[in-house]
């Protein structure tokens, strides 16, 4: 996961080893390097350039602190501006809520929507499930099939068209029983306005107190661009970065959480239902510097 990443930065900081003082060509070689290592996992060359200055102007003004020497106290920038390219961690919380998915097709938002009932489940509390999807057929059968498994409760209308009229009758049959609802919506190829206009009005029927983006770790620059348009239209609060098992680079799901200003909230790691992750950015990025 994201290893290409981690080597190249990790090469990136070996060049500062033994090294008692940071001057400008040994600052500008290492930004550089950093910069082409994100680039190169994706990430979005306007974050890559605000972090390559952040890092730049710190490394050359900052002292390190005393007993600490040259090379750490780069690597400890690196690593803080690292930690804010990625953002906090999106807020999970154990109280009754509801959760509005969001996303494009292929991305893992029906999986995504499965693995989160078991989490909550396994929290002990109450949850189901509300197919909305009516764009996708065999949408309402791969969510239900998935939700029989785990014993939780998918409510749905297979050949209904109204996607609005779904939801209105599975909250208000799902509303008094159960704690944790989670709401999953079609998604399409490409972003298209009927896609966020209906997301838009789900958005209003339902009150959801999140509204989570899925995303590949795959899609490379594209993410931005998805997670802009999901958030003008609904005001995403939690991006989950789906295949992080994969060979993917991750850097344009990281421009994704930038773009929504939200942090992440689980990682997707692998196709069952049990491959569902916490996020936590100190342990990501430590693993990625080494
Ligand atoms: P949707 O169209 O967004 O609802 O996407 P699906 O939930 O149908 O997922 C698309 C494909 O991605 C399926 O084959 C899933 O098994 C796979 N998938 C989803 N999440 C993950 C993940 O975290 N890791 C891996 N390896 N595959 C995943």
């Amino acid at each position: 996961m994201l290893e290409t990443l981690g080597n190249s930065l990790k090469d990136a900081v070996k060049k500062l080893s033994g090294k008692t003082v940071i001057d400008r060509a040994a600052v500008d070689e290492l930004v550089r390097d950093l910069q082409r290592a994100l680039l190169s996992a994706d990430v979005n060359v306007k974050l890559v350039m605000q972090l390559s200055q952040s890092v730049k102007k710190r490394a050359l003004e900052e002292e390190p602190p005393k007993g600490m020497g040259v090379r750490a106290h780069v690597l400890r920038i690196v690593y803080q501006e690292l930690v804010r390219l990625m953002g906090r961690p999106g807020e999970v919380s154990l109280e009754p809520q509801t959760i509005l998915m969001a996303g494009l097709q292929g991305s893992g938002k029906t999986t995504t929507t499965a693995k989160l009932a078991r989490y909550f489940q396994r929290k002990g509390l109450r949850t189901g499930v509300i197919c909305a999807d009516t764009f996708r057929p065999g949408a309402y059968d791969q969510l239900k099939t998935l939700c029989d498994r785990i014993s939780v409760p998918c409510f749905g209308k297979p050949g209904e068209p109204d996607a609005l009229a779904i939801v209105r009758e599975g909250l208000s049959a799902f509303r008094r029983q159960y704690e944790v609802i989670i709401i999953d919506t079609q998604g399409r190829h490409a972003l298209e306005e009927n896609l966020i206009e209906e997301i838009i009005q789900i958005n209003e029927i339902a009150h959801p107190d999140h509204r989570w983006l899925v995303i590949d770790a795959a899609l490379g620059q594209q993410a931005s661009e998805q997670a802009r348009r999901f958030h003008e239209a609904i005001g995403i609060d939690g991006v989950i970065v789906t295949k992080m098992d994969g060979t993917a680079k991750g850097g344009g799901a990281l421009s994704a959480v930038a773009e929504t200003r939200s942090g992440i909230v689980f990682i997707g790691s692998g196709e069952t239902i049990e491959d569902l992750e916490r996020f936590d950015p100190d342990g990501f990025i430590s693993r990625l510097l080494g």
